[in-house]
């Protein structure tokens, strides 16, 4: 158990978004799924328009 794991047990607001996701679902945001290359954050969305948008976009084409 590496530093950052220790303190996000001790204080669990101090975990970042990828920590969260990480513990909670196994999600690892900095590693690339399809061909494991480092994945950099570009942009952070939190309009739900925008991303209502986005989605129904991305379920009109094949991925
Ligand atoms: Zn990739």
């Amino acid at each position: 158990m590496n530093y950052a794991s220790i303190l996000a047990y001790v204080n669990p607001t101090a975990m970042t978004w990828a920590q969260r996701l990480k513990r909670a679902f196994n999600i690892d945001i900095h590693t690339c799924a399809i061909c494991g290359g480092a994945v950099k954050i570009i942009a952070c969305i939190d309009d739900p328009v925008t991303i209502n948008k986005m989605l129904s976009h991305l379920n009109q084409i094949v991925l």
